[in-house]
């Protein structure tokens, strides 16, 4: 994987969506770069087109305009398949809602990402186990989420998107769902993580506070993201 600096790009991207006969212009030309280990938050309010944003990054939707190039590769311009394995290799995304398979360990839900990569079974737990020590969720490895907090989920939801050591995280509202205290946590262990493994994170959140965390504040209004609040 290259290592050089500027691992996430987008130019002009423009996304409209079509509501019945309206055209709905959600994003006007937003412009992006992150830079390896960098911490960004994204701040918006609801409807103003941050999941839609996180969509387009992450090779999830394709933009109306404008390009995305991430680890020097343009989405656009792969196959569906070598986008797959772009994202698999290069991004992990945390969502508001934990997204975790409630049938599955919180071990297995983590060494998810690595399974479909092709990883062995047993190589793949046996690092789904250290990154969950790593967010302290050691001693919850063969719970269910069930079995788990709303704070433990997304921590295994962290971990599941750490757990193949990508460029950078996507985090959309991770801590939407969870009081102030629990929230902060999470934010740490994201932060932790960053220090250690020099992963970029992008967090698109509503909360100032922990937005000021990062080091970078970016807000997204009217489709246009400007720098700062
Ligand atoms: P946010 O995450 O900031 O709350 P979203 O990106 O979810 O905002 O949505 C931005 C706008 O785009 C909203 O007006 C929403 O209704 C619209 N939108 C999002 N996805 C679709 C879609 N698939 N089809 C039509 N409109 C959509
Ligand atoms: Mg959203």
């Amino acid at each position: 994987m290259n290592e050089s600096d500027n691992i996430l790009i987008c130019q002009n991207l423009h996304k409209d969506f079509i509501d019945g006969k309206r055209i709905v212009k959600v994003l006007k030309g937003v412009n992006l770069t992150i830079n390896r280990g960098e911490r960004v938050a994204i701040l918006g309010p609801s409807g103003s087109g941050k999941s839609t944003l996180l969509h387009l990054l992450g090779g999830l939707d394709r933009a109306t305009q404008g390009e995305v190039i991430l680890n020097h590769e343009n989405l656009a311009q792969l196959t569906e398949k070598q986008r797959c394995a772009l994202r698999n290799h290069a991004l992990g995304f945390v969502y508001q809602f934990h997204h975790l398979l409630p049938e599955f360990s919180a071990l297995e839900n983590v060494a998810m990402p690595l399974l479909i990569r092709g990883e062995q079974s047993n190589v793949a737990k046996e690092k789904a186990r250290e990154i969950l020590i790593e967010v302290g969720l050691g001693e919850r490895t063969s719970h269910t989420p069930g079995q788990l907090s709303g704070g433990e989920r997304q921590r295994t939801a962290v971990a599941r998107a750490l757990v193949t050591n990508p460029l950078c995280i996507l985090a959309d509202e991770p801590t939407g769902n969870l009081d102030q205290h629990t929230a902060e946590h999470i934010y740490e262990v994201m932060l932790e993580i960053n220090k250690r493994l020099n992963t970029s994170l992008l967090i698109v959140t509503h909360d100032v506070h922990l937005a000021k965390k990062m080091d970078r504040l970016l807000s997204l209004e009217d489709g246009i993201l400007s720098e700062g609040k």
